[in-house]
Protein backbone atom coordinates (compact mmCIF):
# COMPACT_ATOMS: atom_id res chain seq x y z
CA UNK A 1 0.00 0.00 0.00
CA UNK A 2 3.01 2.44 0.91
CA UNK A 3 4.78 1.85 -2.10
CA UNK A 4 1.45 2.16 -4.06
CA UNK A 5 0.58 5.39 -2.38
CA UNK A 6 4.14 6.61 -3.25
CA UNK A 7 4.45 5.78 -6.88
CA UNK A 8 0.57 7.43 -7.36
CA UNK A 9 1.22 10.15 -5.44
CA UNK A 10 -1.66 9.84 -3.55
CA UNK A 11 -2.77 10.46 -0.50
CA UNK A 12 -5.73 8.68 1.88
CA UNK A 13 -7.40 10.12 4.46
CA UNK A 14 -5.97 10.21 8.12
CA UNK A 15 -6.78 7.96 11.08
CA UNK A 16 -8.93 10.42 13.83
CA UNK A 17 -6.83 11.74 16.87
CA UNK A 18 -6.67 8.65 19.30
CA UNK A 19 -4.05 6.38 21.06
CA UNK A 20 -1.98 3.97 19.51
CA UNK A 21 0.15 1.23 19.92
CA UNK A 22 1.43 -2.12 19.11
CA UNK A 23 -1.46 -3.90 17.12
CA UNK A 24 -4.37 -1.66 18.88
CA UNK A 25 -5.79 1.64 18.43
CA UNK A 26 -8.11 3.52 20.31
CA UNK A 27 -10.19 6.74 19.67
CA UNK A 28 -13.65 8.39 20.39
CA UNK A 29 -17.18 6.53 18.48
CA UNK A 30 -17.27 10.13 17.26
CA UNK A 31 -14.54 11.27 15.98
CA UNK A 32 -14.48 8.07 13.54
CA UNK A 33 -18.47 8.88 13.00
CA UNK A 34 -17.30 12.63 12.03
CA UNK A 35 -14.47 10.93 10.15
CA UNK A 36 -17.23 8.87 8.28
CA UNK A 37 -19.35 11.55 7.47
CA UNK A 38 -17.07 14.02 6.25
CA UNK A 39 -15.61 11.87 3.49
CA UNK A 40 -19.08 11.16 2.40
CA UNK A 41 -21.30 13.99 1.88
CA UNK A 42 -24.38 13.72 -0.19
CA UNK A 43 -24.75 17.28 -1.60
CA UNK A 44 -27.88 18.13 -3.01
CA UNK A 45 -27.48 21.13 -5.74
CA UNK A 46 -30.13 23.95 -5.47
CA UNK A 47 -28.99 25.45 -8.51
CA UNK A 48 -30.78 28.74 -10.19
CA UNK A 49 -28.51 30.26 -11.58
CA UNK A 50 -25.00 31.32 -13.42
CA UNK A 51 -23.36 29.80 -10.24
CA UNK A 52 -24.37 26.27 -11.29
CA UNK A 53 -22.15 26.91 -14.27
CA UNK A 54 -19.34 27.18 -11.90
CA UNK A 55 -20.97 24.33 -10.03
CA UNK A 56 -20.65 21.98 -12.80
CA UNK A 57 -17.24 22.67 -13.39
CA UNK A 58 -16.52 21.87 -9.76
CA UNK A 59 -17.76 18.51 -10.48
CA UNK A 60 -15.91 17.99 -13.71
CA UNK A 61 -12.82 16.00 -14.12
CA UNK A 62 -10.41 18.76 -13.87
CA UNK A 63 -11.57 19.99 -10.59
CA UNK A 64 -13.18 16.79 -9.21
CA UNK A 65 -15.47 16.94 -6.33
CA UNK A 66 -15.59 13.45 -5.91
CA UNK A 67 -11.97 13.84 -4.54
CA UNK A 68 -13.62 14.68 -1.01
CA UNK A 69 -15.96 11.83 -1.26
CA UNK A 70 -18.55 13.89 -2.07
CA UNK A 71 -19.53 13.05 -6.10
CA UNK A 72 -22.68 11.18 -4.82
CA UNK A 73 -25.06 14.08 -5.96
CA UNK A 74 -28.66 14.11 -4.59
CA UNK A 75 -31.84 15.46 -5.96
CA UNK A 76 -34.16 13.94 -3.55
CA UNK A 77 -33.67 15.73 -0.15
CA UNK A 78 -34.37 12.58 1.80
CA UNK A 79 -30.94 11.22 0.91
CA UNK A 80 -28.96 14.34 0.76
CA UNK A 81 -27.22 15.90 3.63
CA UNK A 82 -25.17 18.90 2.39
CA UNK A 83 -27.63 21.48 1.21
CA UNK A 84 -25.83 23.70 -1.37
CA UNK A 85 -27.93 26.98 -2.58
CA UNK A 86 -26.25 28.26 -5.26
CA UNK A 87 -28.09 31.37 -7.43
CA UNK A 88 -30.60 33.80 -6.83
CA UNK A 89 -33.28 32.98 -4.75
CA UNK A 90 -36.47 34.57 -5.81
CA UNK A 91 -38.55 35.19 -2.77
CA UNK A 92 -41.78 33.36 -4.51
CA UNK A 93 -38.89 30.22 -4.54
CA UNK A 94 -37.85 30.55 -0.60
CA UNK A 95 -40.72 28.78 0.92
CA UNK A 96 -39.59 25.79 -1.59
CA UNK A 97 -35.87 26.46 -0.50
CA UNK A 98 -37.26 25.42 3.45
CA UNK A 99 -39.66 22.58 2.53
CA UNK A 100 -36.44 21.02 0.82
CA UNK A 101 -34.04 21.76 4.06
CA UNK A 102 -36.78 20.74 6.21
CA UNK A 103 -37.09 17.84 4.10
CA UNK A 104 -33.68 16.41 4.87
CA UNK A 105 -32.74 14.27 7.79
CA UNK A 106 -30.91 15.52 10.64
CA UNK A 107 -27.40 15.40 10.94
CA UNK A 108 -27.62 18.07 7.84
CA UNK A 109 -25.28 20.82 6.44
CA UNK A 110 -25.90 23.91 4.16
CA UNK A 111 -23.26 25.78 1.96
CA UNK A 112 -24.52 29.10 0.16
CA UNK A 113 -22.45 29.62 -2.77
CA UNK A 114 -22.13 33.06 -4.30
CA UNK A 115 -23.17 36.48 -3.45
CA UNK A 116 -26.48 35.78 -4.43
CA UNK A 117 -27.48 32.79 -2.18
CA UNK A 118 -25.60 34.66 0.44
CA UNK A 119 -26.97 37.80 0.45
CA UNK A 120 -29.00 38.81 -3.02
CA UNK A 121 -25.88 39.94 -4.72
CA UNK A 122 -26.48 42.56 -7.20
CA UNK A 123 -30.53 41.98 -6.88
CA UNK A 124 -31.45 44.57 -4.38
CA UNK A 125 -34.69 44.58 -5.50
CA UNK A 126 -38.46 43.72 -4.54
CA UNK A 127 -38.56 40.23 -5.59
CA UNK A 128 -35.29 38.62 -4.42
CA UNK A 129 -34.45 37.19 -1.43
CA UNK A 130 -31.98 39.28 0.40
CA UNK A 131 -29.56 36.38 1.35
CA UNK A 132 -31.26 32.14 2.31
CA UNK A 133 -30.23 32.82 6.40
CA UNK A 134 -33.58 35.12 6.30
CA UNK A 135 -35.29 31.26 5.80
CA UNK A 136 -33.10 28.40 6.90
CA UNK A 137 -29.40 28.40 8.98
CA UNK A 138 -26.34 28.35 7.23
CA UNK A 139 -23.29 27.30 7.37
CA UNK A 140 -20.58 27.89 5.18
CA UNK A 141 -20.40 30.90 2.96
CA UNK A 142 -18.53 30.78 -0.24
CA UNK A 143 -18.16 34.15 -1.25
CA UNK A 144 -17.96 35.92 -5.29
CA UNK A 145 -19.78 36.19 -8.50
CA UNK A 146 -19.06 33.40 -9.24
CA UNK A 147 -17.00 31.55 -6.62
CA UNK A 148 -14.47 29.97 -8.54
CA UNK A 149 -14.50 25.94 -8.07
CA UNK A 150 -11.46 26.33 -5.85
CA UNK A 151 -13.41 28.34 -3.48
CA UNK A 152 -16.38 25.79 -3.92
CA UNK A 153 -13.36 23.21 -2.65
CA UNK A 154 -12.66 25.10 0.14
CA UNK A 155 -16.20 25.56 1.38
CA UNK A 156 -16.35 21.68 0.85
CA UNK A 157 -13.01 21.52 2.87
CA UNK A 158 -14.95 23.53 5.73
CA UNK A 159 -18.10 21.76 5.44
CA UNK A 160 -15.67 18.82 6.33
CA UNK A 161 -13.73 20.16 9.37
CA UNK A 162 -17.32 21.16 10.93
CA UNK A 163 -18.44 17.60 10.29
CA UNK A 164 -15.61 15.83 11.75
CA UNK A 165 -15.66 18.26 15.02
CA UNK A 166 -19.51 18.16 15.72
CA UNK A 167 -20.49 17.06 19.07
CA UNK A 168 -22.87 14.00 18.35
CA UNK A 169 -25.54 15.36 20.86
CA UNK A 170 -25.26 19.04 19.54
CA UNK A 171 -28.39 18.58 17.39
CA UNK A 172 -30.68 17.02 20.62
CA UNK A 173 -29.25 20.42 22.86
CA UNK A 174 -31.73 23.36 23.39
CA UNK A 175 -29.65 25.74 21.46
CA UNK A 176 -29.77 24.16 18.34
CA UNK A 177 -33.82 23.47 18.72
CA UNK A 178 -34.01 27.16 19.68
CA UNK A 179 -32.13 28.16 16.61
CA UNK A 180 -34.34 25.97 14.23
CA UNK A 181 -37.11 27.51 16.06
CA UNK A 182 -36.22 31.10 15.33
CA UNK A 183 -36.37 30.23 11.46
CA UNK A 184 -40.20 28.43 12.43
CA UNK A 185 -38.44 24.89 11.99
CA UNK A 186 -39.50 22.11 14.62
S1 LIG B 1 -23.45 35.35 -7.46
FE1 LIG B 1 -23.01 36.09 -9.54
S2 LIG B 1 -22.55 34.22 -10.68
FE2 LIG B 1 -23.61 33.58 -8.79
S3 LIG B 1 -25.77 33.46 -9.36
FE3 LIG B 1 -25.39 35.52 -8.57
S4 LIG B 1 -24.98 36.76 -10.39
FE4 LIG B 1 -24.73 34.62 -10.97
Amino acid sequence: MAEFLEKTGLDVVGSPPGIEGPGFFATRLDKVIGLARANSIWPLPFATSCCGIEFMATMAAHYDMGRFGAERLSFSPRQADLLMVMGTIAKKMGPILKQVYTQMAEPRWVLSMGACASSGGIFDTYSVLQGIDRIIPVDVYVPGCPPRPEQVLDGIVKIQELIKNESLRRRNQPEYKEMLAKYGIE
